[in-house]
């Protein structure tokens, strides 16, 4: 299969010429295949952080220059995300430090009394900060089919209370890099007055969310996994229950008075809108990495990223399925649309060693474990819990261990071809070298 091999300019990223040392003491140029942990920054953003870095002072607080420049940039950058992600009139952009902390911003602003409906299979961000005094929860089953997707969540809602409810969904799953139905299954939601939150985490670096085109009530992500560096993320959609709701943080910033009441206690009027959420010092870098790198992927334009990739995932998949000892792990069946990533298991193989090699051998960076979905992880494995040396190392090599995980292999905007093909033939080498 031929794989269109240039990347685009304002998708280059840092890293590319990053050389890592073997077992052997010979030295090769890195393959970072784990790009759904955090992936590279784009050199665009790097170049614009490090142009914006000598100008950069305290936002909201400051007469000087230098500080009413942050501020217009930092509000600039808030507008940049809201653009990208296509909000209606009213939602509002909360900046803040990545998904987790997106999603415990929102479980706090739910309404007392909320039903929560997620599915099982959601990473742990979205599966447990509703897990709160004032909320219940309900966990659906994992489905086996978008259809089953819809069916079951039309069921649970049905019989949901008349109260306000909530329904929280990943866009592309961590673990099998499987698209889920989000408009469908938000149809379902509204159409029984629950509203919806996205986990767009693994989506928005691979494909444009729109908020108004997908209809859901909030959208939370990461700028380290959509090519800007670690430390802000965003939460972005409907403003009543985020201005309704208490502070996430309580702190200066947050508060438009506070004032000394006579009986000694303290008044305070809260802020509404984003200034509600962000107390304290906001990380003005961040936002401004993550403005930069929505308009590089803008202007590279998703079409093109999503045509590479899609070339990349089905090279990535058939040389995979071309080999009998390798498992990939798919929720929905084999041929699913997904983005570029596929956790997989090797019989015959512990899945942290194989990684382990991967790297010691072949300079390849990937993931193993349970990637911070456990129950979507353990469903997967299914049989092979049961059955050790369908996944796990040997018996006889690794007495007492199993290994109950998987490998997961991840890449985006800067993955060159060379870099899957260096993967595929490291799989294929140690099968046959560990058969
Ligand atoms: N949601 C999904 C689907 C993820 O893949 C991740 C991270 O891997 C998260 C949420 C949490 O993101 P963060 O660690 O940036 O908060």
């Amino acid at each position: 299969m031929s794989v269109a091999t240039e990347i685009c300019e304002p998708l280059a990223v840092l890293g590319g010429d990053v050389e890592v040392p073997l077992a052997s003491g010979e030295k090769v140029g890195y393959a970072a295949l784990d790009y759904a942990a955090s992936a590279p920054a784009l050199k665009r953003v790097w170049d614009d952080v490090a142009a914006y870095a000598p100008y950069y002072g305290s936002v909201h607080r400051g007469a000087g220059y230098l500080s009413q420049l942050s501020t217009d940039l930092f509000e600039q950058s808030r507008r940049t995300v809201a653009d990208f992600l296509d909000l209606r009139e009213g939602d509002q952009v909360v900046f803040t430090r990545a998904t987790t902390d997106s999603l415990n911003l929102l479980a706090g602003a739910v309404p007392a009394g909320t039903e929560v409906f997620a599915f099982e299979t959601e990473h742990h961000a979205s599966l447990l900060p509703w897990r709160r005094e004032g909320l219940t929860v309900s966990y659906l089953r994992a489905p086996r089919s978008h259809d089953e997707a819809v069916a079951a969540l039309e069921e649970a809602l049905l019989g949901a209370s008349e109260g306000p409810k909530l329904f929280c969904v990943t866009g592309a799953s961590n673990v099998t890099g499987e698209l889920w139905p989000v408009k469908r299954l938000t149809e379902v939601a509204h159409r029984h007055g629950a509203r919806v939150v996205l986990d767009a985490a693994q989506l928005a670096p691979h494909h444009r969310v729109s908020v108004r085109e997908l209809d859901v009530d909030w959208v939370a992500f990461s700028g380290h996994k959509l090519y800007a560096p670690f430390g802000a993320g965003v939460l972005a959609g409907r403003s009543d229950w985020l201005d309704a709701a208490e502070p996430y943080l309580a702190g200066g910033g947050a508060s438009r008075t506070v004032a000394r009441e006579l009986d000694g206690s303290v008044a305070v009027e809260w802020h509404t809108g984003p200034a509600r959420h962000e107390a304290g010092s906001p990380n003005v870098i961040g936002a401004y990495a993550i403005a930069s790198a929505c308009r590089a992927l803008d202007e590279a334009g998703f079409e093109e990223l999503e045509a590479r990739e899609r070339a990349l995932v089905a090279k990535l998949t058939e040389g995979l399925a071309a080999v009998p000892e390798v498992r990939v792990l798919n929720l929905f069946g084999e041929g699913s649309d997904r983005v570029g990533v596929v956790s997989f298991v090797v019989r015959g193989w512990n899945s942290s060693h194989f990684s382990a090699a991967l790297s010691a051998e072949y300079g390849i960076g990937v993931r193993d474990g349970l990637f911070c979905a456990h129950p979507l992880v353990r469903t997967l494995l299914g049989g092979e819990e049961a059955a050790p040396s369908e996944c796990g190392a040997p018996e006889s090599s690794l007495p007492g261990e199993r290994s109950l995980n998987a490998i997961r292999v991840s890449f985006g905007a800067g993955t060159p071809v060379e870099h899957v093909d260096r993967f595929l033939t490291a799989v294929r080498e140690l099968v046959s070298d560990g058969a």
